[in-house]
């Protein structure tokens, strides 16, 4: 028997995780964030440039 295995990720699957917004998206890292968000979470993370 084979069961439906339909994961839904809530709304759709090309948006912001945090903004949910869906323009300017930037994958990387494994993660959907659009460019605003993406850009303070790297800031966050270190991603800065090392100066
Ligand atoms: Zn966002």
């Amino acid at each position: 028997m084979a069961g439906e295995q339909k994961k839904q990720y809530g709304r759709g699957a090309q948006e912001c995780q945090l903004c949910g917004r869906k323009q300017g998206l930037v994958r990387r890292y494994h993660v959907n964030f659009c460019r605003q968000c993406f850009r303070e979470w790297a800031q966050r993370l270190g991603f800065k440039k090392m100066n």
